[in-house]
């Protein structure tokens, strides 16, 4: 099998993470996994109750162009994996197999979807990055506008105002100079 990123380059067996087999590629560092393996493997870890850490993970690829599957050939899907993060996961469904662009594995782990990773290929899923990135758009749009110092006060203001019982009348109050 030849890396659907490189092309050039063949797949080599190799560990993504404890008890978790996949192929890699020497060149992009990228990744082919088995869902069916992957399962298996995510079914066995213990569950986090950890809020995810939303750290910085530098150097992830990201593959832009369609991949063809190695195993069938046939085009994979791109499924992105959050609102606010460019990056997407390929899916072969025909095949069962998911391509990690290189540096994507760390990203899922520190975004805490290492074990859920079945769930970013579902269409409630990707319906929530299309808000979730609509909403960030929205966000930089008035960030430009207003500064991004103003935006977070409003974001603190409206996170308050959100579930109080006289928001209604407070946002009247605020209205009316
Ligand atoms: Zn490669
Ligand atoms: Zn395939």
């Amino acid at each position: 099998m030849h890396c659907p990123a490189c092309r050039t380059t063949t797949l080599q067996p190799t560990k993504l993470d404890d008890g978790l087999l996949a192929h890699g590629c020497g060149q992009c560092s990228g990744a082919l996994v088995s869902l069916l393996y992957y399962r298996d493997w995510a079914e066995r870890q213990p569950q986090s109750e950890e809020p995810a850490l939303q750290a910085e993970v530098e150097g992830v690829n990201e593959s832009r162009q369609a991949l063809t599957c190695p195993k069938c050939a046939k085009l994979m899907s791109k499924f992105q994996i959050s609102g606010t993060r460019g990056n997407r996961l390929d899916l072969c469904g025909s095949c069962d197999e998911a391509w990690l662009d290189g540096g994507e594995w760390q990203l899922l782990k520190a975004l805490e979807l290492s074990h859920k990773m079945p769930s970013i290929f579902t269409e409630a899923w990707q319906r929530k990055v299309r808000q979730q990135a609509s909403e960030e758009a929205r966000r930089q749009r008035f960030g430009r506008l207003v500064g991004d110092q103003a935006i977070a006060r409003a974001d603190e203001i409206r996170d308050w105002l959100k579930d109080h019982p006289q928001r209604r009348e407070l946002l009247f109050y605020i209205g009316h100079e």
